[in-house]
């Protein structure tokens, strides 16, 4: 019989609660929200079953721009780039989940749009670099400081989603 005596049954809930839990950064870019994408690249995600954790439309400075970005600080396009991601409003999001950084990386496809696969957000809905309306994380550690950088610790939400039991065993 099942009962808490029975360690058995309690196995599978503790190797699950260790699974590394990652988080990363999503922002749809000023050119998605623009063209009125921001609800379809929400969308791709939310369904995917990864879990939201924060969500605020922003305009941000130049310095915020620079410090994202600034691994790319050598590169000409560069200046460009900080010109695009301060142009208009932006959709910060925080989402988590087993697996996120590089599932998220995959749901939004390659940088260059063209040579996004259909089926990615960028395959679908971009055709250019520079205009390629979501960004994503590239590790764990990029995305913790993404979201430091990006949000308040009171932005954030801690929840349980309701449908957790239907999406991991
Ligand atoms: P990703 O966003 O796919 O992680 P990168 O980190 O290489 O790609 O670049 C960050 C962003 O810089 C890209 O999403 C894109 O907006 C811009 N970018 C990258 N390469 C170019 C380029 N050659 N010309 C214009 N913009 C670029």
């Amino acid at each position: 019989a099942k009962t808490a005596s029975n360690p058995c049954i309690f196995l599978p809930h503790l190797i699950a609660s260790l699974e590394q839990v990652d988080q990363t950064y999503i922002m749809v870019k000023p050119d998605g929200v623009q063209r009125g994408l921001v609800g379809e690249i929400i969308s791709r995600f939310e369904k995917k079953g990864f879990k939201l954790t924060g969500l605020k439309l922003f305009q941000c400075s130049k310095e915020l721009a620079e410090e994202h970005y600034k691994d790319l600080k050598g590169k000409s396009f560069f200046p460009k780039l900080i010109d695009y991601i301060t142009s208009g409003p932006v959709v910060c999001m925080a989402w988590e989940g087993v697996g996120i950084v590089a599932s998220a990386r995959k749901l939004i496809g390659a940088t260059d749009p063209l040579q996004a696969e259909p089926g990615t957000i960028r395959g679908d809905l971009a055709v250019q670099t520079g205009r390629n309306v979501v960004h994503g994380s590239d590790s764990p550690e990029n995305g913790k400081r993404e979201i430091a950088l990006w949000f308040n610790e009171a932005e954030l939400c801690q929840w349980n989603p309701a449908q957790a039991s239907w999406l991991r065993e």
